[in-house]
């Protein structure tokens, strides 16, 4: 028996920093999945429970007049009223941030909330931006029917034509964008090149990197200057929310962070949390989904049912090259083709489908199918689509996080139909 008198023993009280992730040694980064559990959260938190304690607040008080002054004054970190930002917006942003490798990431209700709280805050009447023209037909709506009524011009050039785009730019010129991979096509960005365009011209540049996330490929390492994201797919992961993140240093977010607070384009404190919580398990699930996505591809290549699968990991995809050198995946959306079928034929093979659901969306744990005809562009006129690349027996596959030979079975009775 010890003879050790525990009443006299005081240990020391060790309080590690709080906030951001401690480096564990001087010599080793955080893995991704560190990163995701850990950052941006309070290592101890004001309930003493681990996970982050969900406020539902629309507003903060002080406890007098002078605690208010010095909120102001000295830019304490702390909740105002609910549009500036809840608490659990914060630990988000600063999680989104740390596994983007950006200084600052401003969370917003949706991607779309996101992109027109960059636009908004960086565009003025007069000024143009040029986009790559294969992108989410939102974005394009957004510049073509609203900005435009601004005073801005969208100039849209070939996907992939590096010299059109260097050469659509003129003296007014204030944002290149793209999105990398493009949807529903596919197309790898060379990263290194768009952000050169920009850099050499004096343009800023913008990537919705929505498919890759930064799992896969991080911009701002390239030089890009903002990313953005639909926090609503990968990052949330689970199809139970909708957000949107722009990314980048703090400097050139500072407008965006002031309009946001004007735009109310906020999260809720729930809303929030359910994105902390998907995020924990982020690099499992893109690993998942990476996989997937290549074996269900490389299937639906081998069907004689199937005359074209857009894949970024299939050797038959024109950006197979740019793919494999810079990503080392490419998520769960595959695209492809029936063969010989119209439509009508196209549809059946959708609704034979057993385990996919059919849905819009991406990113989630589900299997998600549509035919992009049907869901994203029946109002189009048929020469409207044929400039946008999307044909009558074209099918959008979002693989989920489901067994791929589960996938690959639903696809084989569906196509057999
Ligand atoms: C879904 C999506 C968006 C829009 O995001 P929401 O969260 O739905 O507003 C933007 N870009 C891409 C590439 C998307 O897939």
């Amino acid at each position: 028996m010890s003879t050790i008198n525990q009443d006299r023993i005081r240990l020391s009280k060790n309080k590690p920093p709080s906030g951001d992730l401690p480096a564990l040694t001087a010599a080793r980064k955080a893995g991704i999945s560190t990163i995701s559990v850990h950052a941006g959260e309070a290592r101890q938190k004001p309930t003493n429970s681990i996970t982050d304690p969900v406020a539902m607040a629309s507003t903060f008080t002080f406890e007098n007049t002078q605690a208010i002054i010095d909120f102001i004054e000295n830019d304490e970190d702390r909740g105002e009223y609910g549009r500036y930002g809840v608490p659990g917006e914060k630990v988000v942003e600063r999680k989104l941030a740390a596994l983007e490798g950006a200084e600052e990431g401003i969370l917003f209700s949706s991607g779309m909330a996101a992109l027109v709280g960059l636009f908004n805050a960086k565009l003025s009447a007069g000024d143009e931006i040029i986009f790559f023209d294969e992108c989410y037909h939102r974005s394009r709506e957004y510049c073509r029917r609203h900005l435009s009524r601004f005073g801005i011009v969208t100039r849209q050039v070939k996907t992939g034509d590096y010299d059109a785009m260097e050469g659509a730019i003129t003296g007014k010129t204030r944002l290149l964008v793209s999105e990398s991979p493009t949807n529903p096509h596919l197309s790898i960005l060379d990263m290194d090149r768009f952000a050169t365009i920009g850099k050499k011209n004096n343009v800023e540049t913008l990537i919705d990197a929505t498919l890759a996330t930064p799992f896969n490929i991080q911009p701002l390492g390239y030089g890009v200057d903002y990313v953005m994201h639909s926090a609503t797919k990968y990052f949330g992961g689970h199809n139970d929310l909708l957000a949107g993140v722009v990314l980048g240093s703090s400097e050139k977010l500072a407008e965006v962070r002031a309009l946001r607070g004007v735009m109310g384009s906020v999260n809720s404190p729930h809303n929030c949390y359910l994105l902390e919580r998907g995020l924990k398990t982020f690099e499992l699930r893109m690993q998942r989904h990476n996989e997937n996505g290549q074996r269900v591809a490389e299937y639906l290549e081998s069907h004689p049912r199937v005359s074209r699968v857009l894949y970024p990991g299939l050797e038959s995809h024109p950006y197979f090259e740019i793919a494999r050198q810079t990503m080392p995946g490419f998520g769960g959306l595959i695209t492809f083709e029936v063969a010989d079928a119209d439509w009508t034929a196209t549809s059946r093979v959708v609704d034979a489908t057993r385990l996919a659901r059919i849905a819009p969306s991406l990113g989630g744990v589900e299997t998600l199918i549509e035919q992009p005809l049907v869901m994203s562009y029946w109002g189009y006129t048929p020469a409207e689509r044929a400039t946008f690349g999307i044909t009558d027996n074209m099918i959008r596959l979002a693989c989920g996080i489901e067994n791929s030979e589960d996938i690959i079975a639903d696809l084989q009775q569906a196509l057999s139909v």
